[in-house]
């Protein structure tokens, strides 16, 4: 029988707060209840705004709550080569494109369209999806912004990325079957500018290469597994089984935010909050 394997993969970009400690502590009580290994993978590929303090704070954080994990820990930043990869095979089936517009100009499109009333689509975040303009560039129109050092991103064509895969897709959602809906995604983000990956594109490699069994982690992220279904079919990777927990939200029934002091571990451990007391405000 294959062993299972769980992770906690939390970005080092700020401090965790008491819904990482939910989500850390139940991915090791049921690697503890299948006789499971844990590890910790760091999502560190922005490197503005991850830093080596903040995953050292985070580390200890966690030692703190009593989360024991296996070494070494597996860092993104350290692997962006694995990720070009897959990002290189992605542009040689023709199904990623270099995106140019920013955030403003997204913006104007949606306004835009809004002014003549139409509806712009958005994404089950709530984003709004990418104009479809830059899917149609020119060869010649592509290579002269590129060459002349224009930022871009490399985006998926959803349109061609569910041609090519032709079928419905699944995953296993702990004992139900979930369809997965890319489509509602549209062109998502498969590198990000300056960058051979996006958070999409490393999850699913890890997930992969890491021989993650079980995905346990935020309802917030239930939707995104419709996208990383898609790149597992695409890229031929074995998907692990996943559970999406309820998510840990303050007094107004808002998610927690790294951004907020009150919540954080660090803040409840100087008020003198023991690691005991934490798992039951989480109820486990
Ligand atoms: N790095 C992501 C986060 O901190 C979690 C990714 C995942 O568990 O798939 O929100």
């Amino acid at each position: 029988m294959t062993v299972p394997v769980f992770r906690f993969a939390p970005s080092p970009n700020g401090h965790l707060h008491l819904g990482h400690a939910y989500s850390a502590l139940l991915n090791q009580q049921m690697a503890g209840e299948t006789g499971g290994r844990l590890l910790l993978r760091m999502e560190d590929i922005d490197r503005e705004r991850c830093t080596p303090e903040l995953e050292a704070t985070m580390q200890e954080d966690l030692r703190w709550l009593g989360f024991n994990w296996e070494t070494p820990v597996r860092r993104q930043s350290e692997h962006f080569e694995v990720y070009r990869v897959s990002l290189d095979k992605l542009i040689h089936m023709d199904l990623v494109y270099p995106a140019f517009l920013s955030r403003n100009d997204i913006k104007h499109a949606v306004q835009k369209a809004t002014a003549e009333n139409r509806v712009w689509p958005h994404d089950p975040d709530g984003a709004a999806l990418y104009p479809l303009s830059d899917r149609t560039l020119s060869p010649s129109e592509r290579a002269k912004r590129m060459n002349a050092g224009r930022a871009f991103s490399w985006r998926l064509n959803m349109d061609r990325a569910m041609e090519h895969v032709s079928q419905t897709l699944f995953w296993n959602e702990t004992g139900n079957t979930i369809q997965a809906r890319p489509l509602d995604w549209g062109d998502v983000i498969i590198a990000r500018k300056d960058m051979p990956t996006s958070y999409h594109l490393s999850v699913v490699i890890d997930d992969a290469l890491q021989g993650i069994t079980h995905v346990v982690r935020g309802k917030d992220l239930f939707h995104a597994t419709s996208i990383h279904r898609l790149l597992q079919h695409i890229l031929g990777l074995e998907p692990p089984i996943y559970h999406h927990h309820a998510l840990i939200l303050d007094q107004d029934g808002q998610k927690l935010s790294k951004s907020r002091k009150d919540t954080a571990l660090r803040s409840l451990r100087l008020e003198g909050m023991t690691p005991q007391q934490i798992r039951e405000r989480v109820g486990l």
